[in-house]
């Protein structure tokens, strides 16, 4: 891999502001051709016992900073990030595959949550609490939880880190990170931005390799005071269940089912843009990507002709080939999950619109792909798909679509697109999910809490509210 700045690529763990070997290596490859680009420090559960004492001390030194203080390097660090953006951009491209354009947006992304919270930071205010007692005095100050640990997947190499340690070192606690071991190159190259910025040793470790006992290190640590994990549903709830041990506090963004509802009211080409980046990007590789589209019967027709002629000009390839839209699953087992549910789905009756197979160009790549007449019993409707295939379903009236739409476990993102006012704030209202996109396939933003119900997770990420997860409050009663 070459870059403009090489310090950037580093393969070893990051403890105690020191590179580091792990027990062993394991190799991390580009899912674009599948050749091996570096070999990583596998760490274990005593490279994380390491990290954890050094996360512990540094707690001192970085709550000895005013938050003033801390938002000055949190916000160094954003600017650094944005002078690498190339290079940072150029590292996801070949450890996840995902195409250039969308890979520079999530470095202004992940940047963003940095300098965001560098002010958050700046506004976590306490209260004075109206007396129950004329001889006391009531107050709240709130404080930052303390060590905590981010477990995050690879499909957001960056963002998810910065989404999750800018409001934590933001107010004053310090992190272990362990990045998934599909792309730790990314995390690391973060490290070496925070270090420059004037992050003190300790406040940052990274540790990657084992995960199993990666995670029962810090859910066995007393001193680990939070864990905030992005991933699957089921490593969700393992973790939350190993939390109980030491009463943990708990961030969880888990899988979704998003429904895309589309009106007979709607506006059909805004739909059709909408539904492309809503369910295109990444490859399909979000937690927040349709997973189901909801189609009014007196537009199905229409809507397909249109979708269709889109989906058709997605250009598949290698990030860096200009204007690619679509690059590679991330592995052999995420395009064997796509094969077995669309197979399953045309088996029981499902409709192939266009797509439907491994695209020529071998390897990891999959066709965009829209199925037509599923049917609700089918596992693609039920299964998180995690990959470019639209599912495409009739509904007629509106609570039977709420319904439908409602009939999962998960609850993170929903869509729907009508010109309504009282539908929209009727349907907005009824969605059991933590994210709404009305009218708009595009819904992510820094500045906005994002998180689900149900099993989707707990707590929110972003926004104001992404700080209260990495603070305690404490209530003091004075006599006066
Ligand atoms: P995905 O299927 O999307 O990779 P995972 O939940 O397996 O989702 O992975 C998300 C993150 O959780 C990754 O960093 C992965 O290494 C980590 N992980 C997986 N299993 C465990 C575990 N038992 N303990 C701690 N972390 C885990």
């Amino acid at each position: 891999m070459k870059l403009a700045n090489a310090q950037l690529l580093q393969s070893q763990a990051y403890i105690n502001g020191l590179w580091q070997n792990g027990s062993k290596t394991y190799n991390v490859y580009n899912p674009a051709d599948g050749k091996m680009i570096a070999k990583v420090a596998y760490c274990g559960s005593k490279e994380t016992q390491a990290a954890i004492m050094a996360a512990h001390k540094a707690l001192k030194i970085w709550q000895a900073k005013t938050a003033a203080e801390r938002g000055m390097i949190l916000k160094k660090w954003a600017d650094l990030m944005m002078k690498n953006q190339e290079d940072l951009a150029h590292i996801m491209v070949c450890e996840q595959g995902k195409p250039l354009s969308e890979a520079k947006g999530e470095v202004v992304y992940a940047a963003g949550f940095l300098e965001w919270f560098a002010e958050e930071g700046k506004r976590c205010y306490g209260d004075i609490i109206p007396t129950h007692d004329m001889s006391k005095r009531l107050m709240v100050i709130k404080q930052p939880i303390g060590v905590i640990a981010a477990i995050t997947p690879w499909n957001f190499p960056l963002a998810m880190i910065t989404r999750k340690i800018a409001p934590a070192l933001a107010v004053g606690c310090t992190a272990i990170v362990k990045p998934s071991e599909e792309t730790p190159l990314s995390a690391n190259a973060l490290a070496v931005l925070g270090e420059q910025a004037g992050i003190p040793k300790g406040v940052l470790n990274i540790v990657s390799g084992d995960a199993p006992a990666i995670g029962d290190a810090i859910m066995q640590s007393s001193a680990v005071r939070k864990l905030s994990f992005t991933g699957s549903t089921s490593t969700g709830k393992l973790l939350m269940s190993k939390a109980a041990n030491s009463v943990k506090k708990l961030s969880l963004e888990l899988g979704g089912n998003a429904p895309f509802i589309i009106f007979e009211d709607a506006d059909i080409d805004a739909a059709v843009e909408g539904a492309i980046a809503a369910k295109y990007r990444n490859t399909g590789q979000t937690c927040i990507c349709v997973n189901r589209f909801y189609i009014h019967n007196d537009i199905y027709d229409s809507f397909i002709a249109k979708y269709k002629e889109k989906v058709l000009q997605l250009k598949i390839g290698q990030g860096f080939e200009d204007n690619v839209q679509q690059g590679p699953l991330i592995n052999q087992a995420a395009l064997d999950k796509v094969e077995r549910l669309v197979g399953d789905a045309l088996q029981q009756g499902a409709q192939l619109v266009c797509g439907g197979k491994a695209s020529v160009l071998g390897g990891l790549y999959y066709q965009p792909t829209i199925l037509s007449e599923v049917q609700p019993q089918m596992a693609i409707v039920h299964e998180e798909i995690f990959g470019p295939v639209s599912v495409c379903m009739r509904f007629s009236d509106e609570e039977e679509v709420l319904q439908k739409a409602n009939d999962t476990a998960a609850g993170l993102a929903a869509y729907f697109y009508t010109q309504n006012i009282a539908r929209s704030w009727r349907v907005s209202e009824q969605l059991e999910y933590g994210l709404i996109g009305l009218n708009t396939g595009v819904i992510s933003s820094v500045n906005a809490p994002f998180g689900g119900v149900k099993e989707s997770g707990l707590g929110r990420e972003g926004g104001s509210q992404g700080i209260d997860e990495y603070i305690e409050i404490k209530y003091i009663c004075s006599n006066v």
